[in-house]
């Protein structure tokens, strides 16, 4: 008797399948699955299903004084099965955020700021007597499979007179423990060459597709240098679009160039997600699809690759043996108009629209959320 099976869901591809879950492990996938099972849930092959979506640059530490959000509004109630936190916290409110993460349904994870004193301020690498390096390594060790990666902000207002030394000792921090390091870059100094001359395979750079001066197109508005080494070598490169550090134009240059981004992430919290210009993952999601990018492309960039690159195992794909953490949407037929971190639009004619997350749990096995649409009821059919 499988926990839950799901019939006659589309795949990105089109083609269509039946999936059983048990122990919140997909156990089976084929055409037809006879089985009996508690729950069944028919997607009439109408609508899509995926891996869960990972966003793997968000900030959903509640008490964070500036940029706060509730982990299941952005994950699970918006199609989002797991969130990383991109440096929210450091070594000194690790525990409070953990807390509340454990409640959370969406699987919330950290990338554990660099400085102790995490987002409190803009500046938290203004005064390198932050960056306590025993207190570091004893917060990695005591939270080995929440904390999943390390972030150093790299852009003027955060390290003041510092330069690049923040980098130098990230680099340095994550010898020990080979955590990708995940690098936001935006306005100069440090000058983005500088930034990504230091950095090694694995390594994120986020915000990615910026439109400031520093970004990843020099004056000629071709690809820096710095930029195609760091590629060559295996550095990812992650969208964050966040309020400020996501261009129409660069993203579009980049795609003439044949320069994609390996995971597509929203760099959420309440402002941005209430206000605009993120609102969701799935609303940036769309941006790519306005960008002419293929669908398989987009939802591998916040499934498979995600996974692969936060070293996430038995996430990311519909795979046997692998965690019943799944996405159930529609595609949308219909044109809006899409306004990037510089207020340029760009029309989009199909859109992804998240109907309900499934997420793997401890107790349960598989908890099913149903996301409210608005103005039409929701048409997913669950039998017991
Ligand atoms: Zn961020």
């Amino acid at each position: 008797m499988y926990d839950l099976i799901i019939k006659n869901a589309k795949l990105i591809d089109n083609s269509v399948t039946d999936i059983a879950i048990k122990h919140g492990k997909i156990v089976e996938i084929d055409k037809n699955i006879i089985a009996t099972s508690n729950r069944v849930l028919d997607l009439q092959n109408q609508h899509y299903i995926s891996a869960g979506w990972i966003d793997s640059h968000t900030h959903c530490f509640a008490h964070s004084p500036i940029y706060y959000d509730e982990p299941d509004l952005i994950g699970v109630e918006s199609g989002v099965t797991a969130v990383v936190d991109a440096g929210s916290v450091g070594a000194l409110d690790i525990d409070e955020f953990y807390d509340l993460a454990m409640q959370a349904k969406t699987h919330v994870y950290s990338f554990l700021n660099i400085s102790k004193i995490g987002l409190v301020r803009q500046s938290e690498l203004a005064d390198m007597q932050d960056v306590d390096v025993p207190l570091f390594d004893q917060t990695l060790a005591k939270y080995p499979n929440f904390i999943i990666g390390i972030k150093v902000r790299m852009s003027r207002s955060v390290v003041g007179e510092n330069g690049i030394l923040p980098l130098i000792k990230a680099k340095e921090m994550q010898k020990k423990t080979g955590l990708p390091l995940m690098i936001h870059v935006g306005n100069n100094p440090p000058e983005l060459d500088e930034i990504a001359d230091l950095l090694t395979k694995g390594d994120i750079i986020t915000h990615c597709f910026n439109g400031k001066p520093n970004q990843i197109f020099d004056k000629q508005n071709n690809l820096r240098d710095s930029i195609k080494r760091a590629i060559e070598r295996g550095v990812i490169l992650d969208i964050g679009h966040g309020g400020e550090s996501f261009s129409f134009a660069v993203a579009e240059r980049a795609k003439c160039l044949d320069v994609y981004p390996n995971t597509i992430s929203s760099d959420i919290y309440s402002k941005n997600r209430l206000q605009g210009p993120v609102f969701s993952l799935a609303n940036v999601m769309n941006k790519f699809i306005s960008l002419g990018y293929s669908k398989t492309r987009i939802i591998d960039s916040v499934t498979k690759n995600a996974a692969q690159i936060l070293h996430l195992n038995n996430k990311g794909e519909i795979a046997i043996g692998y965690d019943a953490d799944l996405t159930i949407f529609d595609l949308k037929q219909q044109t809006v108009s899409l306004t990037d971190s510089e207020g340029e639009k760009r029309e989009c004619h199909e859109q992804f629209v998240p109907l309900a997350a499934i997420v793997k749990n401890t107790t349960k096995n598989v908890t099913i959320i149903e996301i409210k649409q608005e103005g039409s009821k929701n048409e997913l059919r669950i039998s017991n």
